[in-house]
């Protein structure tokens, strides 16, 4: 119902977050104290229904406006329930932690690490055997820390410490000699050790557990679900299977982000790694979304050679569609020719269109003239990083409307329409370039293989740069 109802706070243009909700843990948010008052009256009117109630003494409101807390009147309910507004040096707990407008970091740590020890020292005051007293920890002390994984921000110098803190701990209850191997402690029983889990290690597990989570879940405040990709052309790829095993393997890898660029090689393979800085560019981080998307260095080069070959695709089934062509060719044979010309329509591949003023962006990829119609399409590609996929698509839009209009004066033009084809270097599909694709009459391959296109060069480029022989 929320999900459903006009209201929302808005994460950007295209995404909204109504609430987060776990089992009777509930956080409402809007866009004001009205709509707040909205959302609210909706989940009264349902807990009614259902014989429930709020507890009152657990709710709170809370506005907050340019980043700092308001003071506002306490918030009252249809039915005359009265929910307060958080004091300014009150605090409320979601799920656990301790959160204001934001979570409190600080207290918040401090708490858990509390927690943690006090839990610790619990396990190791009892009667428990060796082997027990180090199940106990790993499975109900431990926990309560790896909680705040990806909530909680922890440095490696923290888990360091709480490491060694814990087996200071042990020593003072006599179950670690001070001189003892560290390494020994952390390896499993069977293979001679002692069992005791590290807390940075499950805490890193954990948060890249949580990472994983979020790259593949649905919810509306996770990319890789954003509202503007179409799923099943997005699937095409693996549902069509035709890559090799190999190379899906590859993107499957880039997706997950665990390809070795410098930057996972010293931050999660810890491994001791001086620069992390691209090493074609030497400039920004070396991640795999740089590599993909981000290298001023090959931009020119490879990521182009991508753009214009998920292009090609486009110009050639548009050329079979005219009967331009005769027969299909694979994207990498295909050279596509700067004019085009049929009967009913004229195509420009990358031409300045001459325009009365002149538009500052006058060379889209494509530009599709129907003669009879006295109507064009300006097409143009565009692979960004996943997350980028809704903000391109405007962007492309904004980029060529006044080519748009001054091509409908000056060539007396009915219409003109601009349809920016987008699929992220990974292979997202938007969903409106299935629409336009479908608008132009273009059979329902022309998406595998302008997806293709792109997989294939994503998976090339990071071979070729982290992989050369
Ligand atoms: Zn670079």
């Amino acid at each position: 119902m929320l999900n459903r109802s006009s209201y929302g706070y808005s994460l950007d243009q295209s995404r909204k977050l109504t609430h987060l909700f776990y089992v009777d843990d509930l956080k409402l948010f809007a866009r004001g104290r009205q709509q707040l008052e909205g959302e609210l009256e909706l989940v009264r009117g349902f807990s009614e229904d259902i014989g429930m109630i709020f507890g009152l003494d657990k709710c709170a409101t809370i506005s907050v406006k340019r980043g700092k807390l308001e003071r506002e009147e306490n918030m009252v309910l249809i039915d005359g329930q009265v929910l307060p507004t958080l004091g300014t040096e009150e605090r409320y707990k979601y799920l656990g932690v301790q959160e204001t407008y934001e979570i409190r970091q600080r207290e918040n740590k401090e708490e858990v690490e509390k927690e943690l020890f006090s839990r610790i020292k619990k396990v190791l005051n009892t009667q428990l055997s060796a082997k027990n007293k180090m199940t106990a920890i790993n499975i109900w002390a431990i926990p309560a820390f790896i909680y705040t994984a990806g909530v909680l921000t922890w440095s490696r110098t923290d888990l360091e410490r709480l490491d060694r803190e814990t087996r200071t701990t042990l020593t003072q209850y006599c179950v670690l000699h001070p001189n003892s191997a560290i390494e020994r402690l952390y390896i499993p029983r069977r293979e001679s050790g002692r069992g005791l889990s590290s807390l940075e290690n499950v805490y890193l597990k954990e948060e890249s557990r949580i990472k994983t989570f979020f790259l593949q879940s649905n919810l509306p405040v996770h990319h890789l679900q954003q509202p503007e990709v179409d799923l099943p052309s997005t699937n095409t790829y693996l549902t069509q299977g035709y890559l090799y095993p190999q190379t899906e393997g590859t993107l499957m890898a880039i997706q997950d982000q665990v390809v070795p660029t410098r930057a996972y090689a010293k931050y999660i393979m810890k491994q001791n790694i001086e620069n992390t800085k691209c090493r074609l560019c030497n400039n920004v981080e070396e991640t795999v979304q740089h590599l993909s998307s981000g290298c001023s260095t090959i931009a020119n080069t490879k990521y182009l050679s991508r753009h214009n070959n998920m292009g090609k695709v486009v110009h050639q089934f548009m050329c079979l569609r005219e009967q331009l062509l005769q027969e299909f060719v694979p994207h990498h044979i295909y050279e596509p020719t700067t004019v085009r010309e049929g009967n009913e329509i004229k195509i420009y591949w990358d031409l300045t269109v001459q325009t009365d003023p002149g538009a500052e962006h006058n060379r889209p990829d494509m530009v599709v003239w129907n003669k009879r119609r006295k109507s064009a399409i300006i097409i143009d590609f565009t692979v960004p990083l996943d997350q980028n996929l809704a903000k391109v698509y405007g962007e492309k839009i904004a980029k060529y409307e006044t080519l748009s209009r001054q091509m409908k004066q000056t060539y007396g033009l009915e219409k003109v329409e601009i349809k920016p084809l987008v699929i992220s270097c990974n292979g997202l599909v938007h969903r409106k370039t299935v629409e336009h694709l479908r608008e132009m009459d273009l059979p329902s391959n022309t998406i595998t293989w302008m997806q293709k296109a792109v997989i294939l060069a994503t998976v090339s480029i990071i071979r070729q740069v982290l992989f050369p022989h």
